[in-house]
């Protein structure tokens, strides 16, 4: 949950609750810079706000809990909730609790939001105090920033109601992302972290089409996408890709330098039967001989995925082949999930046998056992390396960064002692001298 920073003291106010993934903390930047440019000024407290408005996560059962429960705080601290994302999509969920809530709103709609908040609160619009910088207002410290590039996804995973509450895959012209992402960078940030709902398939929708940057015109692809963002000097981390095979054509630019040696991939099973009763899309077969081409390329790449354990039908053999694999492919970062069924997914109707509570806790235990073992052998082999760190928090004598192999709030740390002052976002040379589970710890250069 992200709340705001206490602005300055001119009404109207509003507080605001950010729940859910980075996708959603997207959607909340682009409602607060729609906020700000009308002169709305947010503040941390429900209590001193004119109306609070709470972005919500619908994925899971215990999402959608976490978002029910964040509306109740905010309806008792303050009476005037506006709800949007991924559970507006489906209002009745919420009036049913709370049947005085202002409004609901799905997710990206950021103009039935505004006109929520309009008639919640009108706004007291003074362009001379128009504050908003020209990069939008970001959730997340200066020195990094989430890129999103699409919306909604094309595939049909049956455990996923995303293309349910966002619809199809609609990408971004390419031209709008990097003028957007040279913004960025211009601001300060040195990190673009690239989101979407699946990376990879970006542009397909709009059959690649090109459009100008730069006096050039760019098509949008995958491809193109992470080499224009590689010329902007900073570190470029693409997440949500699936192993299509023109993946295989960014790897060069990871070993070149010109984007983060880093590929988050949810490859959330890898036994053939769980995935095909998943429907996951990519080639998945081969998974194991392209993670080797690609490291033969790049061999600093660091992978990192998500896995569902417990998938209705989920036989032993089943776990154990991804057990197995897991010990193949040599993960840098995981991270599982017991599986949940979510309600309007299509797993549900498949008649596949549901995996008991115990057995989903024994399997979840063991898969985990079998990872932090993987993943604490490939961070030893780190002590006595050196690493470039951007650092998140300075602190007087030891700072918490991150390598390129960790993303923000996902993956692991690096604590940098260091004589001099370091400030945030600066980027350093760390001797790596000890390695625990999950972090690193080292000396500055
Ligand atoms: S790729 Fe699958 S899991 Fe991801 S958003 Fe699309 S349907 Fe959902």
């Amino acid at each position: 949950m992200t709340e705001l920073p206490e602005a300055s003291l001119y009404q109207p106010r509003i507080s605001f609750v950010s729940l859910g993934c980075p996708k959603a903390l997207v959607d909340s930047e682009r409602i607060i810079t729609g906020l700000r440019s009308e002169g709305y000024e947010l503040t941390k407290s429900h209590a001193g706000a004119d109306a609070v408005i709470v972005n919500t996560c619908g994925f899971l059962d215990s999402a959608k809990a976490e978002s029910l429960a964040a509306i109740g705080a905010a309806l008792k601290e303050n009476g005037k909730v506006i709800v949007t994302g991924c559970m507006g999509a489906e209002p009745e969920q919420i009036r049913d609790v709370f049947p005085g809530i202002s409004a609901i709103t799905g997710p990206q709609a950021y103009e039935s939001v505004m006109k929520a908040v309009h008639a919640a609160v009108p706004p007291k619009h003074d362009p001379f105090l128009d504050l908003v910088p020209d990069q939008g207002v970001k959730l997340t410290p200066r020195h990094y920033a989430y890129l999103k590039i699409s919306e909604g996804c094309n595939n049909r995973c049956s455990f996923c109601i995303i293309p349910k509450l966002r619809g199809d895959l609609v990408s971004r012209p390419i031209g709008d992302v990097l003028r957007e992402a040279e913004k960025l960078v211009k601001a300060g940030v040195k990190e673009l972290l690239v989101i979407s709902q699946d990376t990879s398939a970006y542009g397909l929708d709009i059959r690649y089409a090109e459009s100008l940057f730069q006096d050039r015109l760019i098509r949008a692809k995958f491809y193109e996408l992470a080499n224009e963002l590689g010329n902007m000097g900073a570190w470029v981390r693409m997440h949500y890709v699936y192993p299509y095979p023109h993946v295989d054509e960014v790897i060069p630019l990871m070993s070149q330098g010109k984007i983060l040696p880093y590929l988050d991939i949810p490859f959330q099973h890898a036994s053939p039967n769980v995935l095909k009763a998943m429907k996951r899309p990519g080639n998945q077969d081969k998974t194991l001989e392209r993670i080797k081409a690609w490291r033969s390329v790049c061999p600093d790449l660091t992978l990192r995925s998500t896995f569902i354990v417990g998938f209705p039908g989920e036989t032993d053999a089943d776990f154990q082949f991804l057990l197995d694999w897991l010990d193949e492919a040599k993960l840098d970062r995981v991270g599982a999930f017991k599986y949940e069924p979510v309600s309007g997914a299509a797993a549900n109707a498949l008649g596949l046998e549901p995996v008991p509570e115990d057995v989903k806790d024994d399997r979840y235990k063991r898969f985990m056992l079998r990872q932090q073992a993987i993943s604490s052998e490939i961070l030893k082999k780190k002590v006595g390396t050196r690493q470039s760190v951007i650092i998140d928090e300075p602190g007087p004598t030891v700072s918490k960064g991150r390598s390129k192999s960790d993303a923000p709030e996902i993956d692991g740390n690096v604590y940098v002692a260091s004589r001099r002052p370091l400030r945030q976002g600066d980027i350093v040379s760390v001797k790596i001298e000890r390695a625990d589970a999950y972090d690193l710890h080292g000396t500055a250069a």
